[in-house]
């Protein structure tokens, strides 16, 4: 694989960063991930302006303007030759030179790192088919999860707790009520409302999130964006996630109980195929 690091493509393993990177040690850096079907990028305006918010959220340069991330992630696409798959991309504060809980001089250049994963028949995972499960667990995760920072510990314990329990994912639950998955956002349906959690500092603002809500119109649904429960998700016709590598999933099951018939429904794939549909159109 080539991968990208502060300006330079190279074979993954002539990639060098430093062992001072605050990346590495404070986990002080912010990412995106940009997902690419037949060789285009999907709402890639969409995942730079939350990169630029997570930069000023962080008091952190953001090294690239629009177009030059554009260029760098196309060329990416190019040198890796990738039809259906990722782009990985990497913001961390840089090497000081040491290590130190304040944040270190601006004049320290941000390390910029890009991979691409290569992932044939991305948008027909047979998982669409037959839908997730998924377990409830308390979210332990910090306060500011409206940066999409690389402190992802607790949302991989959460994805080991589904893997032991022999289900697909976790759904976070805080003070009653479900905030998100471990790496997307989450939804049920109930007649022809979507209800999801509305925005704030407790979840991440996702960029499908966004775009699945602007197109819920188009597949007849009205959309309510208030905090449900583990028990409201039980008693729901369906349930879903979004996230930019997993598009529109079907969750069928929550906590052991079936959701609806315990089949993916009718209104999750319509929504899907929504998605899909308009976002390769506006793919660049
Ligand atoms: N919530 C969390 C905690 C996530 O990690 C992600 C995926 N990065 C999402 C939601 C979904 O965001 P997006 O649709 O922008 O991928």
């Amino acid at each position: 694989r080539t991968v990208y690091v502060n300006g330079d493509y190279l074979p993954e393993t002539e990639a060098r960063v430093s062992v001072f990177d605050r990346g590495f040690l404070m986990a002080d850096g912010i990412y995106e991930v940009t997902s690419v079907l037949d060789g285009k990028l999907i709402d890639f305006a969409g995942h730079c302006v939350r990169l630029d918010r997570s930069c000023r959220e962080l008091d952190m340069k953001n090294p690239h303007s629009q177009d030059e991330w554009l260029a760098i992630h196309r060329e990416m696409v190019a040198r890796n030759g990738i039809t259906d798959g990722l782009v990985y991309l990497q913001v961390t504060r840089g090497n000081p030179g040491d290590r130190d809980f304040a944040y270190p001089s601006v004049d320290v250049e941000p390390t910029v790192v890009l991979f691409t994963q290569s992932k044939p028949g991305l948008a027909d995972s047979p998982a669409a088919k037959t839908g997730w499960r998924v377990i409830s667990i308390p979210d332990e995760r910090w306060g500011r999860r409206d940066i999409k920072t690389v402190q992802l510990l607790y949302p991989s314990m959460g994805k080991m707790m589904a893997k032991k329990a022999g289900v697909d994912d976790a759904w976070f639950v805080e003070d009653g009520f479900v905030t998100e998955g471990t790496s997307n956002n989450a939804y049920i349906v109930k007649g022809n409302r979507i209800v999801t959690r509305a925005l704030s500092n407790n979840i991440l603002h996702g960029i499908t999130r966004a775009a699945v809500l602007r197109f819920a119109a188009e597949a007849q649904m009205e959309v309510e964006e208030r905090s449900f429960t583990i028990d409201e998700a039980k008693a729901a016709d369906e349930a879903f996630i979004t996230s930019a590598s997993a598009f529109v999933m079907p969750v069928i099951e929550v906590d052991g109980a079936a959701i609806g018939s315990g089949k993916v429904g009718n209104v999750v794939p319509r929504l899907r195929e929504i998605y899909l549909d308009e976002m390769r159109k506006a793919a660049v």
